[in-house]
């Protein structure tokens, strides 16, 4: 297992941890902290400009561990789901733009008024199914995320990794995982599924799991703050062979989001050192 203690190289800071900041602040800030990799929501990248955030990045010489996100593939009828192939085709040149590493996928829940779950899944395969030779013509992996099951109704029906790992299966090459710690950390199947995930690992996402969570999208705890094991964790996915970044994404409207973004990247810092 890797000592971080004293190597940032392998800190990345996912815009969603400093969210009230626009993303050249971000970058910027995570520049001036010493901080060498960051993961970008496609809203700040709209917001800046693909072209001027892709100068912005490599002016700073940032990694791009990955860029959030493609998805949401599941729709009440075929045109919706062509929308959200076209999305996800722009998603793929936008990650590509900016020399991601791999495209983030929330796969989608299922779509108002339905029940059929069987029938959200098989749109969420035929989805990436549909996207994937556009992906492999741009050399963009796309990083199935599998999320906690209390999102499966209205985010994301993939919700273990061994199920995210049944469709890369199916899908084959151009795809594979994001193992996020705040969606799989109470998962039984957990060891086995990262065992599985070996080569898969795309990018690796931490925070922590509030004890009560008052929030059920945006109440995300810093690292050190929660339940989760963050080191049995990250020994598992490096176990697997993963030997990329460890990409803090802390949804936090309340708390982390009200304080200064630069106080943020400092207390991030300093949890990668000691808890991570
Ligand atoms: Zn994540």
């Amino acid at each position: 297992m890797r000592d971080l203690g004293n190597d940032l190289r392998w800190l990345a800071i996912n815009s969603a941890t400093i969210r009230p900041w626009p993303l050249r602040r971000q970058i910027e800030a995570c520049a001036r902290a010493g901080i060498t990799a960051v993961a970008p929501w496609r809203d700040g990248l709209a917001e800046l400009g693909v072209e001027r955030a892709r100068e912005l990045l490599q002016a700073h010489a940032m990694t791009v561990t990955c860029l959030c996100r493609g998805g949401m593939f599941t729709a009440s009828d075929a045109a919706g789901r062509r929308t959200a192939i076209d999305d996800n085709r722009r998603a793929v040149d936008e990650a590509a733009a900016i020399g991601a590493r791999c495209l983030v996928l929330v796969a989608g829940g299922l779509p108002p008024g339905s029940k059929d779950v069987a029938g959200a899944r098989a749109q969420i395969h035929d989805g990436i199914a549909t996207l994937l030779p556009h992906a492999r013509a741009a050399a963009m992996p796309l990083a199935i995320e599998p999320l906690h099951p209390m999102t499966a109704a209205d985010r994301c029906l993939v919700t273990t990794l061994h199920q995210a790992l049944d469709l890369c299966d199916a899908l084959g090459e151009g795809t594979g995982v994001a193992v996020d710690v705040y969606h799989v950390w109470w998962d039984p199947a957990l060891p086995s599924a990262i065992a599985r995930a070996r080569g898969r690992i795309l990018t690796y996402h931490i925070c922590d799991w509030l004890v009560p969570t008052t929030d059920l999208l945006l109440d995300r705890g810093m690292m050190g703050d929660g339940v989760i094991d963050l080191r049995g964790i990250r020994a598992m996915v490096e176990a697997a062979g993963y030997a990329g970044h460890c990409d803090v994404e802390i949804f936090s409207a309340n708390n982390w989001w009200k304080r200064d973004p630069d106080e943020v990247l400092q207390v991030a810092i300093e949890r990668y050192r000691s808890v991570v």
